[in-house]
């Protein structure tokens, strides 16, 4: 099943009363547990957790250290190219915009990687907008080859594509995907997203799933805060459920009471 059903099934207004009413009993039940469910991340977001942020974090912070161990991951950017087909109404790359556009040829591409590993960056994140024409897939997996003969690692931030087309990238080296669920909220998400394929809400949904079965070994994911509606816990209660999804693959995020923790530290002040 895939986790469009999951969220249609997702009662949030439900789930967000019951963080609403959550007692510090209910909190100090769920902090004693080795495993937790989305229930759990109810109470750890509710008004009553608010005392318990000592604790939470200190909790977040030996898992942190358990599963990463002193890591800090930098990489950093090459853009490919400006070019879209998609209208987004936030952003400056949107196929109305009337700016220059360019995407950089193979040896372009390579010139900036080969700058960025003499200046010390082994993970790069190669970026494009989406269009079939000037960034297709035969010309990412190009670049996504040749930079991985430079650098270790390679990861994508792309239109999303089928999962025939992460295979190829896949098998040229990529190695992550980071992937921009602006919103959970199909009628915001249609207003922001005024044509192209992007308009296509469950097709962005599934990209985790795709992205998985075609082999990454990362995905990263984001949203767009400025896009919360209805209030932030139901803005961290579908993400949350979307990273814990067995749908999308168990790679995603097995660390849910670290993703809990940093939900409730950045919003805490807006929980209250
Ligand atoms: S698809 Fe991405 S690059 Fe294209 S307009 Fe939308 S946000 Fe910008």
């Amino acid at each position: 099943m895939s986790f469009v059903h999951e969220l249609n099934a997702l009662p949030v207004k439900e789930l967000v009363k019951r963080s609403l009413d959550a007692t510090p009993q209910d909190v100090e039940k769920t902090l004693k547990k080795e495993r937790l469910s989305l229930s759990d991340f109810v109470n750890l977001i509710s008004p009553a957790a608010v005392k318990y942020m000592e604790k939470m974090a200190q909790m977040a912070h030996a898992i942190t250290l358990q599963r990463f161990g002193r890591v800090i991951r930098l990489f950093a950017p090459i853009y490919l190219s400006n070019e879209c087909i998609n209208s987004c109404k936030y952003c400056g790359f949107s196929r109305e915009n009337d700016i220059l556009r360019v995407t950089l040829t193979v040896d372009e591409v390579m010139q900036e990687a080969r700058e960025l590993k003499r200046q010390g960056f082994r993970n790069i994140l190669l970026v494009a907008g989406e269009h079939p024409k000037f960034v297709p897939v035969d010309y990412l997996e190009e670049c996504v080859r040749r930079v991985h003969e430079e650098v270790p690692s390679v990861s994508l931030e792309v239109g999303t594509l089928g999962i025939e087309d992460y295979r190829k990238l896949v098998r040229a080296g990529a190695e992550g995907l980071v992937l921009y669920q602006e919103t959970y909220d199909r009628e915001l998400y249609a207003k922001m997203h005024l044509s192209g394929p992007k308009r296509n809400f469950d097709f962005r949904l599934e990209t985790p799933e795709r992205a998985y079965a075609a082999g990454f070994r990362r995905l990263g994911m984001a949203r767009y805060t400025v896009l919360a509606i209805g209030g932030m816990r139901q803005f961290v209660l579908q993400p949350m459920l979307h990273t814990s999804s067995n749908t999308a693959g168990n790679r995603m995020s097995q660390s849910l009471f670290r993703g809990f923790v940093h939900a409730q530290a950045l919003f805490n002040p807006l929980f209250r």
